[in-house]
């Protein structure tokens, strides 16, 4: 414990952070709305040794300064603010950052024993032991409060995989129950596969990309849970309360103002959008 604090402090004196950099970041991002100062402050040094611990690997074409650096460190380390600061993104050092979406090669073998192998674009990936992979054009779409968020989306596999491989199941605490947890993960996610199976385009409260399998439900709904926490507790009470239970935070209340300002906007048509075309309330954007 002594070598850990020393350490850490050493690196939090060795890579200070501008201050003027530290604003710019937090003002790029919706998402840190209503942090007080306490918690402000215990962000920024755990992007600090957050960009330490990890290595950010820019692929040409992508514009990589240190800004950009702190919010994606920001939107890292947003999901851990209220747990004890243990190793938990552990197992992997580098995220690399793709200037695009990307060709994931994937094979399954069917029933039958015939192995089918494709190729499907991904905007990011999280492997066992393995990199975090990020396609930039999601990394600058995040940050906002509208339900997408590929950094937390592929660092919550990371979670995930704590204890094995990804199935929705991260590491629960103490004080939380297993029973509970899959009781309400399983019917959320048993709903929204009933869902889509009646009717494919469905325009369902939630991502649909979460039915297609328990791990992305658990990753889809830590987006919702951080970004657009009111849809997902209007979608699935008992996922959210799990969620909070696991971040050990509540985004629906510190996101209020916010989220209250953001319908307002939505509802006023401005003046450059004087028909209130694209001013509907009600819409998902995602
Ligand atoms: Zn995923």
């Amino acid at each position: 414990m002594f070598f850990r604090n020393w350490r850490r402090r050493r690196v939090l004196a060795r890579h200070p952070v501008a201050d003027a950099d530290w604003q710019a970041a937090c003002t790029a991002l919706p998402l840190l709305s209503g942090l007080d100062e306490l918690a402000l402050t215990r962000l920024r040094e755990r992007c600090v040794l957050f960009l330490h611990d990890k290595q950010l690997t820019a692929l040409a074409g992508v514009a990589l300064d240190q800004p950009a650096r702190l919010r994606l460190a920001a939107q890292a380390c947003l999901p851990l603010l209220g747990l004890p600061e243990l190793d938990w993104y552990q197992g992997f050092r580098e995220i690399v950052l793709y200037p695009d979406d990307f060709l994931s090669p994937q094979r399954y073998r069917d029933e039958s024993g015939i192995e089918h192998a494709w190729d499907e674009a991904r905007s990011g990936e999280a492997w066992q032991q393995g990199p975090v992979i990020l396609a930039w054009p999601g990394v600058l779409a995040s940050g906002t409060l509208d339900g997408y968020n590929l950094p937390i989306h592929e660092l919550a596999h990371k979670l995930d995989m704590l204890n094995g491989a990804a199935n929705g199941l991260p590491p629960l605490h103490a004080n939380m129950r297993l029973q509970d947890w899959a009781e309400a993960m399983q019917s959320a996610y048993d709903q929204l596969n009933t869902q889509l199976d009646t009717d494919p385009d469905a325009q369902t409260q939630i991502d649909p990309y979460a039915a297609e399998h328990p791990a992305e439900f658990f990753a889809v709904t830590s987006e919702y849970f951080f970004s657009a926490p009111d849809l997902l507790h209007d979608a699935f009470p008992a996922v959210y309360q799990q969620l909070a239970l696991f971040y050990r935070q509540d985004p629906l209340q510190r996101l209020a103002p916010a989220l209250a300002a953001l319908a307002a906007d939505r509802a006023t048509p401005s003046a450059a959008d004087p028909d209130g075309a694209h001013g509907e309330t009600g819409g998902i954007p995602l």
